[in-house]
């Protein structure tokens, strides 16, 4: 037998059939990325059901240099869960492992397996009083693991922060097989490194995440959803101050695109409808909410913050959403941008961010130059601008054959978005992660010091580097390995 077939055979007598398969009709929906831009190749997809199991997964995959992708929901947006083309690596889904293993409501804390879905987790949060603060447009297939591994983000980040700052514990099994077990959920804790903020924003390539303890939140009592329509994207920049101003910790969430991004989810959803009768250059969706039961301020605050903007001439117009209905329709307007722009063609796709004042200066200068630059092509900016990031998108021409464009002159489109995003102090990943779609970028303009730091944890923590080879972690110059 070939080292792979015996190490095939102990992978199913370790996890039996149901933990691991080589079907091709089980394997193959997983080789591909959510974007359709990576598709790889894997010797076999590996599905434990318990943390045990992965443990003893991992040391064997360690025992034969077995390279393992990680993976949750495949929702990522920088082909981190996808394999290389080499067929040597084996998928490690965590989606079996989807139990809530512990929910306290008094502390409001819940420990749950890796592979519960986000979505999940709001209804469960929900059904007991509760909520967590952090969502987004994948939330039907994000897993709590992958969103640790990516530190994701999500339209609360401006009132809760990212993942990072929900995580209480974390449980990881290392690349040797070791259980870390961090679950424990202190508020102090000075016992050294924090090694599961360490373990957060990873990507899979310092330890595989197979459970977690959440922070959750009193449920929200009361929302008001305003969509409004603007005249430019600096007229949004001024509005975020004044809701900050007037709204104070009650706003939840700041979001904007432009007039391109509502047209394009106009013609995806067919049975949506435009928030606002009149055209605008840009839209604002704005959420202000109040935990307090008996509080009746929110109309007052979304009243006056409105009528003063109006006054000032930061909206043109603006509508509050008339019941709940209306205002999951708002939003679900504003989540389905990223599969609308998807069904246009092929795009370069920028997750950046750069200091929230000079978000409005980036969009103005960056658009005309790269449309001016590479004909045919269009630029949209959509999402957080609250958090001063935004999903930059370059749109190919209509001509451009998907695969070699994002190959060619897509390349040299990021390269130059990202050149500039730098110049402006800027990130070039704020919230989807490196994975295998910017390794190379933060190589080229990470800060050598910070680079070399990643390197040297990567080796220590992972000197084999089975865990996720090929993401994150840039190579040193000339070298085969990070
Ligand atoms: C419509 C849509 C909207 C989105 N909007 C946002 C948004 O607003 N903000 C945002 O931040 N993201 C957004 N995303 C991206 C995505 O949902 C997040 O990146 C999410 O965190 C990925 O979770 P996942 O379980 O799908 O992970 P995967 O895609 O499976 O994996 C992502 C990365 O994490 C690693 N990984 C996965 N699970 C584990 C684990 N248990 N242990 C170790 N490593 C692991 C993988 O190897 C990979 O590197 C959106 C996605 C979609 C489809």
């Amino acid at each position: 037998m070939t080292d792979s077939a015996l190490f095939r055979s102990a992978a199913i007598d370790l996890l039996g059939p149901r933990g691991f398969t080589t079907d091709p009709e089980l394997v193959n929906p997983w080789l591909t990325d959510w974007r359709g831009r990576y598709t790889g190749a894997a010797m076999g997809l590996a599905s434990p059901a318990t943390t045990a199991q992965v443990s003893q997964f991992v040391q064997l995959c360690a025992e034969h240099h077995v390279p393992i992708v990680p993976q949750g929901g495949n929702s990522g947006m920088s082909g981190g869960a996808t394999p290389d083309a080499s067929g040597t690596s084996v998928l490690l889904s965590l989606r079996r492992m989807n139990a809530i293993r512990d929910l306290d409501i008094d502390a409001a804390q819940l420990t749950c397996d890796a592979g519960v879905v986000l979505q999940t987790l709001h209804d469960t949060a929900s059904a007991r009083g509760l909520r967590f603060p952090l969502t987004l447009g994948g939330k039907g297939s994000a897993t709590i693991g992958g969103l640790i591994s990516t530190n994701a983000g999500g339209t609360q980040v401006l009132r809760h922060g990212t993942m990072r700052a929900q995580v209480l514990g974390i449980e990881a099994v290392m690349a040797d097989g070791q259980i870390f077990s961090g679950l424990v959920p202190l508020k102090k804790d000075n016992r050294g490194f924090d090694l599961k903020q360490l373990l957060i924003g990873s990507e899979g390539t310092l330890g595989i995440v197979t459970g977690a303890t959440l922070r959750l939140l009193p449920a929200i009592a009361d929302r008001r959803v305003v969509w409004a329509g603007l005249k430019s994207i600096s007229a949004a920049r001024d509005l975020l101050r004044h809701c900050e101003n007037m709204a104070g910790s009650a706003l939840e969430g700041f979001e904007v695109l432009p007039a391109h991004c509502l047209e394009s989810v106009l013609a995806y959803l067919p049975d949506a409808r435009a928030p606002l009768a009149e055209n605008h250059a840009w839209h604002a969706l704005i959420e202000v909410v109040t935990e307090d039961r008996e509080s009746d301020h929110l109309d007052k605050i979304v009243e006056q913050m409105f009528e003063t903007a109006m006054e000032r001439g930061l909206t043109e117009n603006a509508v509050m959403a008339a019941n709940e209905a209306q205002a999951e329709a708002f939003w679900h307007l504003r989540e389905s941008i990223s599969p609308a722009e998807r069904a246009i063609g092929p795009a370069m796709q920028h997750d950046i961010s750069v200091p929230v004042a000079r978000m409005p200066e980036f969009i103005e200068t960056a658009t005309p130059r790269i449309e001016n630059r590479f004909p045919g092509t269009r630029a949209v900016g959509f999402g957080h601008l609250g958090d001063g990031n935004i999903h930059y998108h370059v749109l190919a021409p209509a001509d451009a054959v998907r695969g070699a464009w994002e190959n060619a002159e897509g390349k040299a489109i990021s390269a130059y978005v990202h050149d500039l995003v730098t110049e402006f102090g800027g990130s070039i990943s704020a919230e989807h992660g490196i994975g295998q779609m910017k390794r190379e970028e933060l190589g080229r303009l990470g800060d050598p010091v910070a680079l070399d730091l990643m390197r040297v944890i990567k080796r220590a923590l992972d000197p084999q580097g089975i865990l996720n080879p090929g993401k994150l972690v840039p190579l040193a110059p000339g070298a085969a390995t990070p």
